[in-house]
């Protein structure tokens, strides 16, 4: 099987990165590797790459700063790998741009799959035309009208309400932080308003008839929120 779709695999740990090559090229995709930060910009720069998987921890540099690097040029999808306990690393790394993260140690089913959500948003966003309507799944959204619809039925939505349904949507498959959606809608990040954002995000899903956690909207605890591409 062969998967017309590169990716740039940034590791330093040998054996995490023995088990991504395999797992890449049972799957049928074309694959660089590196095992620096250094390397990887390189790679980035010179080869033609769809998507980059990115170790936060580096010998030579931060990932942060390949993030930054890369971002300054490049909207390459860039999922981050990191542990556990760097949770703040992984915040870090959405707020300046990455657009998913797995965490150590991770399954490959998993990885696999982020990294076909990942090419699901890719064509979709390719896909898409200039039109002012968004659709997936069973919502759509007319941003001409600013109305919503859930299975053609028109949804009432406060104004926060569409506002976030909006700002989820035009970043579809990616994770925003809390603190960058409190940033976007309510213009600070005070930690009582992502308080409010989580009782906001619950009315939101109560109305998009998706309370279940993995549906349209889903959480990432202690991270924020992401949008499925259905
Ligand atoms: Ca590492």
């Amino acid at each position: 099987m062969k998967n017309d779709f590169s990716i740039i695999v940034v590791e330093d740990d040998s054996h995490v990165r023995n088990l991504i090559r395999t797992t890449l090229k049972l799957q049928g995709y074309d694959f660089f590797e590196a095992s620096t930060g250094k390397d990887a910009l390189s790679i980035a720069t010179m080869q033609k790459a769809d998507m980059m998987l990115l170790d936060l921890g580096l010998p030579d540099m931060d990932g942060l700063e390949v993030i930054e690097n890369i971002r300054s040029w490049s909207s390459m999808p860039i999922i981050v790998i990191s542990a556990r306990e760097e949770e703040k690393d992984k915040i870090d790394a959405l707020n300046i741009g990455a657009d998913d993260y797995l965490t150590k140690p991770f399954s490959v089913n998993e990885m696999i799959a982020r990294i076909h959500a990942m090419q699901r948003r890719l064509q979709y966003m390719q896909q898409k035309d200039e039109s002012s309507i968004f659709e997936n799944g069973p919502l759509t959204i007319d941003f001409a009208s600013n109305i919503a619809y859930l299975k053609q039925n028109e949804l009432h939505l406060t104004q926060q309400e569409y506002a976030l349904l909006v700002l989820l949507a035009q970043n579809v498959g990616k994770v925003l932080t809390h603190s960058y959606i409190v940033s976007k809608i309510w213009g600070s990040s005070m930690d009582s308003d992502i308080l409010s954002l989580r009782v906001y995000i619950n009315s939101l899903r109560k109305k998009l008839k998706c309370e279940d956690e993995d549906s349209l909207i889903q959480t990432h605890i202690g991270i924020g929120y992401q949008m499925i591409k259905r």
